[in-house]
């Protein structure tokens, strides 16, 4: 008989109707006459009750049936007697497929998340990341939703590249080379003339130069892809494999960016409070009782907008105030993420949208504002997380551009086919960069980017 999903099951209220589920035992309790089996499949947070009178099985089978095994089970769909759950089921036949004995590392409850990482080829069975895992794929849907309701096109950039975008952090190099044999010229340099590419290659930190080629093309683009930095930052909000969201578009400025980053974020938070109820409260439970109020309240609110120059002012108050800081405070400074804590949770107590950085901490694709010395920079920083996104309008005058590249020392000659796109046809355009896992460590109220994404690759750790 072919299985109903669990999720399913718990909607049905065509009791007498009978149905074979299949899943993974959470609790076995028994009563001297009926033995309660709580299964889950992973279609929701829910359990389904199995109930199994002792007498219609024999002994052997329920001592098969410890937490984790996982059967298949087919009986009648009863309604529940049991307070908060609508169906049952009464167990006709009861097949184990896969015992688990009592060495199973995800058996106890209340396990510390380092744990659970060490086992991270099995939690992934546990409540807490079957909620995580769920809303993950429900944001990536409400992504793609977004942009194209909003007619921006989904677009593949290279994983395998030959330029370093920004010095976003350090590159992971990409060769085929007998590393155990490697050919050096006189002045002690790698050749990689007979390298698989011909050149020096590496796994991508961004799409968003190539992103730029897609939107100066086709006016709206978006990418959805894993991106890769070799630093070294050993924090919970930094992976070395991550995914993010580059959306890139012609025509716009610094306001429309802006307007876009908070409408697109709101989008999330409103499509993860309306599909994934049962994991939210869930996690509201177990993980942060401040969740849901935090979900709602972003969407009640509206983001703050301050330059950076507003933003030191206020820091620099605070520090007069006797707030004390680990970095000190003056213009010019990249913000820690001490600052932005402080100017979204305790100044703000808001999300903020921070631009107009000064040019030499950002990148040098972002558009000079006339000043000279800012740039059209625009940084989402939330609270508990920080930076959630990081954006600009992008520089589209030739020159200007070409004097940035100069004066940062960038290899002009790996830089001739982004250029071309100032060279012929250029038009204004912007774009930002959503870190997905960040985005889901604020919607689901996890702690640890290691535990927002299914196999969690950083410093020293790559396995499963
Ligand atoms: P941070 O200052 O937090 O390291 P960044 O300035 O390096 O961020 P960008 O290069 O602007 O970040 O990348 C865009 C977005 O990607 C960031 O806003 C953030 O959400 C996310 N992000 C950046 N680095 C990481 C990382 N190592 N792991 C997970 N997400 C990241
Ligand atoms: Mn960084």
């Amino acid at each position: 008989m072919k299985r109903t999903k669990i999720q399913e099951i718990l909607l049905c209220e065509d009791f007498g109707k009978e149905v074979t589920v299949k899943g993974w035992v959470r609790t076995h309790r028994d009563s001297k006459v009926v033995h309660f089996i709580a299964l889950n499949d992973g279609s929701t947070i829910k359990n389904v009750q199995v109930v199994a009178d002792t007498d219609k099985f024999d002994e052997g089978l329920f001592k098969q049936i410890t937490t984790g095994a996982c059967l298949s089970v087919t009986g009648k769909l009863t309604q529940s007697p049991g307070a908060g759950q609508a169906s049952e089921i009464s167990a006709e036949t009861i097949e184990v497929l896969g015992q688990c004995p009592s060495d199973y590392p995800m058996q106890k409850k209340g396990q510390s998340f380092e744990y659970m990482r060490q086992h991270g080829h099995l939690r992934l069975r546990t409540n807490t990341f079957g909620a995580v895992m769920r809303i993950r794929h429900n944001m990536a849907i409400a992504i793609h939703q977004y942009f194209h309701e909003h007619g921006f096109f989904y677009f593949h950039t290279p994983l395998i590249t030959a330029s370093d975008c920004e010095g976003a952090g350090q590159m992971f190099q990409v060769t085929t080379k007998n590393l155990y044999d490697l050919k050096k010229d006189k002045d002690g340099k790698i050749d990689y003339s007979d390298d698989f590419f011909g050149k020096m290659t590496s796994l991508t930190v961004s799409g968003q130069l190539e992103g730029e080629l897609g939107a100066t093309a086709l006016g709206a683009i978006y990418t959805f892809g894993p991106t890769f930095r070799a630093e070294n930052s050993n924090t919970p909000r930094h992976l070395s494999e991550f995914w993010m969201i580059e959306p890139e578009v012609a025509f716009i400025d610094l306001q429309d960016l802006m307007d876009l980053e908070e409408d697109f974020i709101k989008y999330c938070v409103r499509w993860a409070l309306e599909h994934c109820q049962d994991d939210l409260e869930f996690l509201n439970k177990m993980i942060d009782k401040t969740l849901l109020q935090r979900l709602n309240g972003v969407l009640k609110e509206t983001f703050v907008r301050l330059t950076y120059t507003e933003g030191i002012k206020i820091l620099e108050e605070a520090v007069a105030k006797g707030h004390k800081f680990e970095f000190p405070v003056s213009w010019g400074m990249d913000l820690a993420s001490e600052h932005e804590r402080y100017l979204v949770e305790e100044h703000f107590k808001k999300p903020v949208i921070m631009t107009d950085y000064p040019k030499e901490i950002k990148a040098f694709y972002m558009k000079i504002n006339e000043d000279g010395k800012t740039v059209q920079g625009t940084d989402v920083l939330f609270p508990q997380i920080g930076e959630i996104i990081g954006g600009s309008v992008r520089e589209e005058n030739y020159d200007k551009l070409i004097g940035e590249i100069q004066s940062r020392n960038i290899p002009m000659k790996d830089m001739w086919w982004y250029l071309d796109t100032r060279k012929y046809g250029s038009c204004p355009h912007g774009g930002f960069g959503l870190g997905f896992e960040r985005l889901i460590l604020f919607v689901t109220g996890m702690q640890n980017i290691r535990d927002v994404i299914p196999f969690p690759r950083s410093p020293k750790n790559a396995e499963f």
